[in-house]
């Protein structure tokens, strides 16, 4: 899927997103990195990039940019909160997966039930996590698969 206009390179590594005094619903995305032939891949990277809880990217730093590498069994996790809508756009989280290969998938992920789905051009149903609530807010599970 498209990058967009809002991604920058070399984020930091940190297992969380999450800005102090947020009132965006904090969500922890989380699932597996897998080759084509549902293989899981360690030491993958998730780099993750995504609006604000009011729809806002941070384009001079780094704020809720960041990524996390996949542990032996290729999983990865990383806290954020759900994204607010932008003009044009329905909720969504940017990812690019950087296989130790060197490959790369861009992709984004979405969330189910919003209403702006239906009228986003980008959006997928094959890219809609699929969500269940915790003690502190929100699971999203989403496995990506790269060819490699
Ligand atoms: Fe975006």
């Amino acid at each position: 899927m498209t990058e967009g206009p809002y991604y920058k390179a070399n984020p930091p590594q940190k297992n969380s997103l999450v800005e102090a005094n947020t009132t965006g619903t904090r969500v922890v995305m989380t699932g597996y990195v897998l080759t084509a032939d549902c293989k899981p891949v360690a030491n993958a990277k998730v780099d993750v990039w995504q609006a604000d809880e009011k729809g806002s990217y941070d384009n001079s730093g780094y704020k809720y940019r960041g990524y996390v590498m996949t542990d032996a069994n290729g999983k990865y996790s990383i806290e954020t909160v759900i994204p607010g809508e932008y003009p044009g756009r329905t909720e969504h989280i940017h990812v690019k997966v950087w296989l130790p290969s060197g490959k790369v998938l861009t992709t984004q992920v979405f969330f189910p039930g919003q209403s702006s789905n239906a009228s986003d051009g980008i959006y997928t149903p094959n890219m809609l996590a699929t969500m269940s609530d915790t003690a502190t807010g929100k699971q999203a599970l989403m496995n990506f698969v790269v060819k490699n």
